[in-house]
């Protein structure tokens, strides 16, 4: 019998949506669960972090707090959607201090807040490993609902924001502001809105991983262009290479129909900008480009139960 980090994340996944969705009725390979809800769709998504596997050492408990709530909204807004409400889940040591649970939980309600998030409930347990789920729920119109399985052959590629805070982690030790994740709510709305985008995603494994969850979802492929790619700055060469598969972006990826690429890609965005940084094509690989040759971009971003 195989053991879980013989298989790892990803097959888990998928032989678990087979299970629970065998005719794929309820969209369990996106980034939210969907359940019809009148004109809208009703989203629900969940995410959970560990110590051992998320939270920097010397973490600061608001950045913790602020984190879960945010990557969980980073969901919602992949799917277009404007968030109801939040639950959260707090798996706690008996010797956790009052005040860090507080900070904690000053965290959360900032993120919350900021976006206009009630927090709905939870629920609070022993456990020896610092774990924390939350759960969030939104809506989308069903016309505007931004799914995974959309691209097509010519479409544009595109990315918000920037890529590679894994970096800044790692390299720097910027832990808050790897931390202090910003779910791109507004813009995923404003995408949504615009009836340009068909396919998107949050990367949060890595551009690499989401790249190639976009491409199996569709039954397309892409080529990304190294040079487009808009990294952090002051990321060296061997850098950028290894901020493709590094998580922790939480940007969103999305694909744009191309009638109507130019309306998209010249829009001002106040919350951030997009940029192009490819586009879709009709074989099934995914390749980069870089320095005029076309590579294999592998599927090498952060997998779960593999701890790499
Ligand atoms: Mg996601």
């Amino acid at each position: 019998m195989s053991k879980l980090s013989e298989i790892g994340e990803r097959d888990i996944v998928a032989s678990l949506i087979r299970k629970f969705d065998p005719k794929g009725n309820y969209s369990l390979g996106d980034d939210t669960g969907i359940l019809d809800y009148g004109k809208d769709n009703l989203l629900i998504t969940t995410d959970t972090i560990t110590k051992k596997t998320h939270i920097p050492k010397d973490a600061e408990p608001e950045d913790i707090g602020w984190y879960v709530a945010a990557i969980n909204l980073s969901d919602i807004a992949a799917m277009g959607g404007h968030p109801l409400g939040m639950l959260f889940s707090l798996g706690l040591p008996t010797s956790t201090s009052a005040n860090w649970l507080d900070r904690l939980t000053d965290g959360i309600q900032e993120c919350c807040s900021k976006h206009r998030v009630p927090v709905l409930g939870g629920d609070t347990k022993e456990n020896d490993n610092i774990t924390i789920t939350g759960i969030a729920l939104g809506t989308v119109p069903k016309n505007q609902t931004l799914r995974r399985c959309g691209a097509r052959p010519g479409d544009i590629l595109a990315v918000t924001g920037q890529i590679g805070r894994g970096i800044l982690w790692e390299r720097d030790k910027a832990i808050s502001q790897y931390l202090k994740v910003e779910p791109r709510l507004k813009i995923g709305q404003q995408l949504a809105e615009s009836g340009a985008v068909t396919s998107c995603i949050d990367i949060s494994d890595g551009l690499s991983t989401s790249t190639h969850l976009l491409a199996e979802a569709s039954n397309t492929g892409f080529q990304v262009e190294h040079e487009s790619i808009p990294f952090v700055p002051g990321l060296n060469q061997k850098e950028k290479l290894l901020a493709l598969h590094y998580g922790g972006d939480f940007e969103l990826l999305f694909t744009i129909r191309p009638d109507k690429a130019e309306q998209i890609l010249n829009q001002e965005f106040p919350d951030c900008p997009i940029t192009q940084i490819g586009y879709v094509t009709d074989d099934i690989s995914v390749s980069l480009v870089k320095d005029d040759a076309s590579i294999p971009l592998e599927n090498k971003g952060y997998e779960h139960f593999r701890g790499r």
